[in-house]
């Protein structure tokens, strides 16, 4: 039997900022030449790993602040710095979110009445995946699955560079969408609803999918992850687009604008980078 084609959050959003992206990422795999390390990756990255041990190991009940504290520096990712200052600023930074995420955590368990427990943690780094049709499939790796007294599944999610987060974030989030997607398939009885948490306040904010959305999102991802299936990728080549100045292939296209302007005897197109 001929292998799916699976589609993830990631592989979407890539071919929606722009198809050239998805092709010299997938197609033609040439990323490790021009993926660039950064600061705010690096960062958030860390952090996810710090919570994900946190929560693993039984919260703000089993782990003390201290050992949540410390635990950022086993898990540290060095990459993407500027230069030292900017590491030990941003370090700084991450120990004080994890302070407060650990008061924060506390406090709701101290408060919490003995008939509505705090949620309990059912998954981290959860990878799911289900049919779209007999040639597509979509997945999705979960950072947390929350599961709460009333049998409700909470997807929460991290952001680690905003202060603020809001309902509409949520909905919007096409990521978001997907994981809802992905576990209200695997257990249909249960209330699914996702939670972005903003890092750095501790801000957070929830949406949940209805049916009609589940549907209407699991359709586009059926239709564009058939598009990227059957596209001729040989005819897909690069334009300048509101994405360029951000894209780790910004050097790979502007080489190939500039042969091209050459060809046509016009000025390439000039692109500042942006961080
Ligand atoms: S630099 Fe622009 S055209 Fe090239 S892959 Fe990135 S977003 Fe697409």
């Amino acid at each position: 039997m001929a292998r799916k084609f699976v589609i993830s959050p990631t592989k979407l959003r890539t071919y929606l900022l722009c198809p050239a992206k998805y092709r010299l990422e997938y197609i033609d795999k040439v990323g490790r030449f021009y993926h660039r390390a950064r600061a705010g990756y690096a960062f958030g990255h860390s952090l996810h790993r710090a919570l994900d041990a946190f929560h693993n190991a039984g919260g703000a009940e089993a782990v003390t602040a201290e050992d949540l504290t410390a635990s950022l520096e086993q898990v540290w990712v060095a990459k993407g710095y500027a230069d030292a200052e900017q590491e030990t600023a941003y370090r700084a930074e991450g120990l004080r979110i994890l302070q407060e995420y650990h008061a924060t955590a506390a406090e709701a368990r101290q408060q919490a009445a003995p008939e509505t427990p705090p949620p309990a943690l059912l998954w981290t780094e959860k990878t799911l995946r289900i049919d779209l049709s007999p040639d597509v499939a979509l997945s999705g790796r979960i950072d947390r699955v929350d599961e709460h007294a009333d049998g409700a599944l909470e997807i929460v999610d991290y952001k680690s560079g905003r202060d603020a987060v809001s309902e509409g974030d949520v909905r919007d989030s096409l990521a978001l969408s997907i994981y809802q997607i992905l576990v209200k398939t695997k257990l249909p009885d249960r209330r699914v609803f996702a939670t972005l948490v903003a890092l750095r306040t501790g801000a957070r904010a929830s949406h949940e999918l209805g049916d009609d959305e589940r549907a209407e999102v699991s359709a586009a991802c059926l239709e564009t992850g058939e598009e990227i299936r059957t596209r001729e990728w040989e005819s897909v080549l690069p334009v300048v687009n509101d994405h360029c100045p951000y894209c780790d292939f910004l050097p790979h296209c502007a080489r190939f604008w500039r042969k091209e302007a050459r060809q046509q005897g016009v000025p390439p197109p000039e692109i500042a980078r942006g961080v």
